[in-house]
């Protein structure tokens, strides 16, 4: 079989890119390993009724008139109307942290003004850092700069950048304590300048309207079909073969599925050992409705530090619960939903080698999974009030759950710390999108995925 461009994974940056190619060529193919499209960001069935497997808030909000804004871009780019999507806004979200908080919405003067009350001394400081970062081109190429250092430049109060690097790190770092300057600036942009939404129905409304888009294009997907390696000659990739051992010829391939993820189809040696990567631990706590008036009314996200400093490394336990995030997805403006279930999802740092090490034939890894819910529950109850009484169902995704339905070595959400800001890994017609390209995150990947077709591909034909 032939086919002229593939696109391996199909997870969000698969989809952008495979739909963004097919607008423009024909016979593309897309191949996903899973008998679902979504990867990180996908959803399962349970009591008949459907989980997302990811989903707390997507970043990057943009009004419709701000045309030049990345969301905007990224929609026009794949024929994707906003209404076709529909836009929950995050109400308030909050960094909650020993005896100090700080709120952001999606109006970013509500942190400056809570930054010039909560930490007076810093007002200016952090206007003129937010100066500079807007002024900051983060496509730049550089080597990597510690966002923390640039911080300690700018601010005095540790608290304040702990506090403000909390989410940010939760929401894209593949570095302990720190993450790269450039993924900073983006970061920071989409999460505090740019802010945070949910779309309509549910993750599966946007797959779905991904995939009928793919279609529309003419584009192919093959699910169920993993790529078990990548043939080349020299610096040309010839084409990939299949699991099932058919072969699949193309002129140009995009691999989405992770960096060293690549190089093992290529068979080439991994950069990043196992114990260098992050994993985390998701839980999801189905809730009796009538509990809801006991929860934060106005709160999105909370990103919580219990220690200060904070940190943000691989814990020695099998679970961190010093920090996390948690997030209710029940307030966002305008959702009706007309469930007798809410949702509360917490997301707290795992040690990958310790699940790993857990003997799933005993039982034992269920028991743990079970025990970490029981605890990831007290553990967030003092900060969002009492719910453990109204949980109907809950669950909860380890480090080996995201590594056995994403292919992620070490079930790493956020990828590689080794990323590849050009998507070009030494082969003349391989380009790398996605989470080890450097854009995170739902609108991230996407955008990842885009860019790298117009650079490599697009802007060639
Ligand atoms: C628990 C959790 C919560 C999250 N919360 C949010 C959030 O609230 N907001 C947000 O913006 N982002 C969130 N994210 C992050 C977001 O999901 C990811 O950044 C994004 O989905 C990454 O997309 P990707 O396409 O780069 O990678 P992936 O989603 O990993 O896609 C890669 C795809 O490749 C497939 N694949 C792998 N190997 C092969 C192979 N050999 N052959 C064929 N196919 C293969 C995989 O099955 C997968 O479908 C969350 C992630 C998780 C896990």
């Amino acid at each position: 079989m032939h086919a002229h461009y593939v696109v391996i994974g199909g997870g969000l940056s698969g989809l952008a890119a495979a739909i963004r190619l097919a607008r423009y060529n024909d016979n593309v193919l897309l191949l996903e390993k899973h008998s679902r499209v979504g990867g990180l960001n996908s959803y399962y069935y349970r009591n008949n009724r459907l989980f997302e497997t990811g989903l707390h808030a997507i970043t990057n909000y943009a009004d419709k008139a701000a045309k030049q804004a990345p969301l905007n871009k990224l929609l026009r780019q794949l024929k994707i109307s906003r209404d076709e999507i529909g836009f929950h806004q995050q109400i308030l979200s909050e960094i909650n942290f020993p005896d100090r908080s700080l709120i952001f919405s999606n109006d970013f003067n509500i942190l400056l003004e809570e930054i010039s009350e909560k930490f007076s001394p810093e007002s200016d400081n952090f206007r003129r850092l937010v100066h500079d970062l807007d002024r900051t081109d983060p496509f730049e190429s550089h080597p990597y700069r510690s966002a923390r250092a640039i911080l300690e430049d700018y601010l005095d109060d540790p608290d304040l950048i702990d506090m403000l690097l909390c989410p940010i790190l939760y929401y894209g770092s593949s570095w302990e304590n720190d993450i790269d300057f450039k993924q900073f600036v983006i970061m920071f942009r989409s999460l505090y300048q740019e802010g945070l939404f949910r779309p309509a129905g549910t993750i599966k409304n946007l797959l779905d309207l991904l995939v009928d888009k793919l279609n529309h294009f003419g584009g192919t997907i093959k699910l169920g079909t993993g790529v078990r390696n990548i043939i080349a000659t020299g610096e040309k990739i010839i084409g990939v073969t299949l699991e099932n051992g058919e072969k699949i010829l193309c002129k140009h391939l995009i691999s989405t599925i992770g960096l060293d993820e690549t190089r093992s189809l290529l068979g080439t040696r991994k950069e990043v050992p196992d114990d260098r990567r992050l994993s985390f631990v998701e839980s999801i706590f189905q809730i009796d409705k009538r509990i809801r008036d006991r929860l934060p009314q106005d709160r999105t996200c909370i990103f919580y530090s219990k220690t200060r400093p904070f940190t943000f490394e691989q814990p020695s336990t099998i679970v961190g619960y010093d920090s996390g995030v948690i997030s209710l997805p029940f307030n966002f403006r305008d959702l009706n939903p007309d469930d007798d279930f809410i949702e509360i999802r917490t997301t707290q740092l795992a040690n990958y080698r310790k699940w790993l090490s857990i003997s799933r034939d005993t039982g034992q890894y269920d028991a743990m999974k079970c025990d970490h819910t029981g605890e990831s529950c007290r553990q967030i109850e003092p900060i969002i009030g009492s719910f453990a009484d109204g949980i109907t169902y809950s669950d909860c995704f380890t480090p080996l759950t995201v590594e056995r339905f994403t292919g992620k070595h070490a079930g790493a959400i956020y990828g590689s710390p080794h990323k590849i800001s050009d998507g070009i890994i030494g082969y003349d017609n391989l380009v790398i999108a996605g989470t080890d390209q450097g854009f995170l995150g739902i609108i991230g990947s996407m955008l990842s995925g885009v860019a790298m077709v117009n650079k490599h591909i697009l802007s060639k034909l």
